[in-house]
């Protein structure tokens, strides 16, 4: 494993040079705030009218449309939604400098082959391992969320560095920076999210909800059980892994964790997570969802709806208006 820290990087490979960044959302923000706060020259890159570039003019940053902003810039960084990457390399394609740098936050158009970049170009990925209001909050604390980094194409001979160099212009070279390659940030990534972080872990709360409710047990019980309560337990899981939490926990819940969380999270799961991996690595989860995106979008809205409109969400709704302090 290699991983980079703030003593390995050569920043004035970047001094004096601009960065495009194209896109304003989660990333975008976060890393045009960071960069322009570590004093680089920063251009966000924005659709005219949407509603990305008042918002990006009101946080002191100039703004441009696409092909403008990535001319003259040594970095173009792409953190729009990845499913209109392709389109918008195309339309910045012929006005991007030669010789400049492309940069990804994800591999998903690289590694799928949904962008071929220019071979006079660097290829490189900075991969921030958290959502892009961590990356701008730990940045403004003094901290970093840890990045992966992954040069694709080299065609200065100076891609690693300049992207490390934006690494730690974003904070992550505090945290860290581990190398991988943009085939292995990007199925890791998508295993994650679908297996773990957002459709695991999502399923497991609704699915615990729903057996309580059938049950007969109060809906209100049953939300702060199987969902108010994962924070405390994610929280110790950050902080210090397994062993943390057993610290904290219960022995009664130490025993039930070891001897029924197993049969939870069976064989059969973890069979139909190495399916899901492998869906990701020869391509059909990608081809699936170009495809839904090339025809609208319908079954994606309609499947987000229901996801929505379930009891859970409308318990918990009613529950966190009750905590105003939390930023529902
Ligand atoms: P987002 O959906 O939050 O932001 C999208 C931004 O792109 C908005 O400002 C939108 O106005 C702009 N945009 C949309 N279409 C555009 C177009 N045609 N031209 C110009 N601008 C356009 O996106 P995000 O979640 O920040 O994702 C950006 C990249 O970062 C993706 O590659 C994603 O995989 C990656 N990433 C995201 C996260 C995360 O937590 N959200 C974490 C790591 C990596
Ligand atoms: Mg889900």
């Amino acid at each position: 494993m290699q991983m980079y820290s703030e003593a390995d990087v050569d920043s004035a490979c970047l001094e004096g040079k601009r960065i495009a960044i194209l896109g304003y959302g989660s990333q975008g923000r976060a890393h045009a705030l960071n960069l322009k706060d570590s004093g680089f020259d920063v251009v966000v890159g924005l659709r005219p009218g949407g509603p990305s570039w008042p918002r990006a003019e009101a946080d002191g940053l100039q703004v441009r449309e696409p092909k403008d902003a990535v001319k003259g810039a040594a970095i173009v960084a792409f953190l729009t939604p990845d499913l209109v990457q392709g389109a918008l390399y195309e339309a910045v394609r012929s006005e991007i400098d030669q010789g400049s740098a492309l940069l990804f936050a994800h591999g998903f158009n690289i590694h799928f082959k949904q962008i071929a970049p220019r071979s006079d170009l660097d290829v490189v990925l900075i991969a921030p391992k958290g959502p892009g209001d961590l990356v701008r909050r730990q940045y403004e604390e003094g901290h970093g969320v840890p990045c992966l980094v992954a040069v694709e194409q080299d065609s200065s001979g100076n891609a690693l560095k300049l992207a490390l160099a934006y690494g730690q212009g974003i904070g992550g070279a505090r945290a860290g920076v581990i190398e991988t390659t943009f085939a292995e940030e990007t199925e890791t990534d998508l295993f994650g999210e679908q297996a773990v972080l957002c459709g695991g872990v999502t399923e497991l709360v609704v699915a615990g909800f729903e057996t309580l409710v059938k049950a007969g047990y109060q809906p209100e019980v049953a939300y702060y059980e199987c969902m108010h309560e994962l924070k405390l337990i994610v929280d110790l899981l950050h902080e210090g892994g397994l062993r943390k939490m057993h610290e904290f926990i219960s022995e009664t819940a130490a025993y039930g964790d070891l001897t029924r969380g197993p049969r939870i999270v069976d064989d059969h799961v973890r069979e139909t997570m190495q399916e899901v991996l492998t869906e990701i690595q020869d391509g059909t989860f990608a081809r699936e969802w170009i495809a839904e995106n090339a025809s609208g979008q319908s079954e994606y809205k309609r499947l987000m709806n229901d996801d929505l409109a379930q009891q859970i969400e409308k318990v918990g709704g009613d529950l966190r208006s009750r905590m105003d302090w939390l930023e529902n």
